[in-house]
């Protein structure tokens, strides 16, 4: 089996465990076809491609991350070329918080995106999905402890 697919089987597996959600935005990804992401969250064109599922090194592969299910998560393009971007990449720790920080000050994905969330967050009933508490506090939480 070649590497690339063993990957884009991890990336699977994980966007599934992870609702299809982002691991750092938490916003929602699509994968393959775009259209049904387009049309269930209303089409907003040009906007499409940060949203695409890509599968996320915790540890990059230049320092030595391997292609396992504890280092690889799902997150949306953006988040992840934006972390890779950086000059220090930030642990995944620190870079969900700066994330979500920048989110909540609405720097983050453009206004219109936000709608995302909202129909994340028990949107109309044909696509809102059961939402797990598990490790991920949401938005608003960290809206109420961040306090500015
Ligand atoms: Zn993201």
């Amino acid at each position: 089996m070649c590497k690339s697919n063993t990957l884009a089987k991890l990336k699977i597996a994980q966007a599934n465990k992870q609702n299809r959600l982002c691991f750092h935005c938490d916003f929602p990804m699509w994968d393959g076809d775009p259209a049904p992401f387009s049309e269930r969250y209303h089409h907003f064109s040009g906007l499409l491609d940060r949203f695409l599922c890509t599968a996320e090194h915790l540890t990059p592969r230049m320092d030595g991350g391997k292609d396992t299910q504890e280092n690889v998560v799902a997150a949306c393009k953006f988040c992840n070329q934006t972390r890779h971007k950086m000059r220090n990449v930030l642990s995944p720790t620190a870079y969900r918080r700066h994330v979500r920080r920048r989110i909540v000050a609405g720097k983050w994905h453009p206004s219109e995106c936000h709608h995302l969330l909202k129909w994340r967050s028990g949107g109309p009933s044909e696509v809102s999905r059961p939402l797990r508490t598990s490790d991920k506090a949401p938005l608003s939480a960290i809206q109420l402890s961040n306090g500015n």
